[in-house]
């Protein structure tokens, strides 16, 4: 096994959109990041992931990575109307003259992950930060004076510091001995990318429609995002998710709820029941590995916790690895860690409760959740604020997780 030491460079598992903004974060305070990635550098990562940037993150990636931000707000939608119906009826429609608010930086933009990966990519080669492709992290081992770490590709790494940003199934995790806890949705999801059509007739408007009766009386959501249109649909509880995702069931979901010209423009389908997990620690007993993003918590989309909170993680991981690179007592740079930890863990807790009352209020089986939606539909036509509830509750409550200032009490 060839040796090889990364001086002060901190290491990062995973050039997903976590690891990404965790590089370009430490470049941004004066420290040297090298990125490990298991996948090859001509991978494909199309797929129906993130769409929805939450403007505190689009500020976060400009202050990290100037005109990093901005690249997004001029590639993302920003969708004027949202509305909702109510099994075939329209209960809610409201359209803002200025949606995304008066700054640069709006309210929110709609801009597909792999999009999204692709500014980052150019972020990083221009700040010069190198991705080692074929490099999954297999082991890791730390102690007090930092990390080692040997790669797939037999190459063994020395650091201050390892930034766990290997996704779901993270081995930095498992290698730190942290292990996830919660739980699953009952019900399926399928959700599916469908590209624009030339003059696209459909307004841009992100519409709801609880238990649409052209689709058999199941909860449709579709979302405008730059190049397209992401359907989301929910499976009631008896439905086979794989056969009702098959080509031709899509075809037929996409031309009731589209129209016919969309049809051919599928572009991407998944089926997912959706996970509702944090890992037990986010960092190792010595304080030199911090785990972010979904190496450290998965949620459900509603709400759009998922990518966003993980580059608040990334940027608050990367604050704690470069205050504890310059401390001159090991004390002061192990807090700043434990710190990291419990406030991302605290944030994690509360992202994780948000998107499961989403979850809950989709799933629908609350007897209770059912009566006020109910009740809610029946007098919508004449109390806007009901029809506003309905729109407004599948995507949870729109706090952000509360500052912790410090770990100690
Ligand atoms: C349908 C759907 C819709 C979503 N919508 C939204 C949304 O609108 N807004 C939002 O904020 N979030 C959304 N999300 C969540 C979002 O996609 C994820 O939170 C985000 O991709 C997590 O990024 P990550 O970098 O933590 O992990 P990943 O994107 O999984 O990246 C992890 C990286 O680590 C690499 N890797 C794996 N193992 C190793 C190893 N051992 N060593 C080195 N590298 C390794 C992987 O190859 C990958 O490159 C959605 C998700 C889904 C499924």
């Amino acid at each position: 096994m060839s040796g090889e030491t990364t001086d002060d460079s901190v290491l990062i598992a995973g050039a997903g959109p976590v690891g990404m903004t965790t590089a370009l974060a430490l470049h941004a305070r004066g420290v040297d990041a090298t990125i490990l990635e298991a996948e090859s550098e001509d991978r494909d990562r199309s797929g129906s992931r993130a769409i929805y940037v939450h403007g505190s993150t689009l500020r976060t990636l400009e202050r990290v990575s100037p005109g990093l931000g901005a690249d997004l707000v001029e590639e993302g939608v920003v969708w004027p109307t949202r509305r909702t119906c109510w099994r075939g009826k329209e209960v809610f429609s409201r359209t803002y003259d200025s949606p995304g608010g008066h700054g640069e930086i709006p309210h929110f933009t709609s801009v597909p992950q792999v999009r999204t990966e692709e500014y980052m990519h150019e972020a990083l080669d221009e700040a010069g930060i190198d991705i080692h492709w074929d490099a999954g992290v297999e082991t890791v081992e730390s102690t007090a004076e930092g990390v080692r770490v040997e790669t797939a590709d037999g190459r063994e790494w020395e650091t201050p510091y390892l930034v766990g940003a290997d996704g779901g199934g993270s081995t930095v995790r498992s290698e730190i001995g942290a292990n996830f806890e919660g739980d699953q949705s009952e019900n399926s999801f399928i959700v599916a990318d469908v590209d624009e059509i030339e003059e696209d007739p459909r307004p841009l408007e992100r519409l709801f429609h609880y238990d649409d009766p052209s689709v058999g009386g199941r909860n449709v959501l579709l979302v405008p995002f730059s190049g397209g249109w992401r359907l989301d649909i929910q499976c009631l509880g008896d439905d086979d998710a794989e056969e009702l995702s098959s080509d031709g069931q899509m075809r037929e979901f996409v031309r009731t709820v589209m129209g016919e010209r969309y049809v051919d423009n599928i572009t991407w389908v998944s089926t997912y029941k959706f996970l509702q997990v944090m890992a037990d620690t986010f960092v190792d007993e010595h304080r030199r590995v911090l785990l972010a993003g979904e190496a450290a918590h998965l949620l459900a989309p509603f709400g759009a916790r998922g990518m966003n909170s993980g580059i608040a993680d990334a940027d608050e991981a990367a604050s704690a690895v470069a205050v504890a690179l310059r401390s001159r007592t090991d004390g002061v740079a192990r807090d700043e860690v434990e710190l990291y930890g419990a406030r991302r863990e605290k944030a994690a807790k509360y992202n994780l409760e948000a998107a499961g009352q989403a979850l809950e209020y989709l799933q629908g089986e609350d007897p209770e959740t059912v009566l006020r939606k109910e009740a809610a539909a029946a007098i919508a036509d004449y109390f806007e604020p009901a029809g506003e509830y309905l729109d407004d509750a599948p995507y949870g409550p729109h706090g952000a997780p509360p500052i912790v200032t410090t770990g100690n009490y």
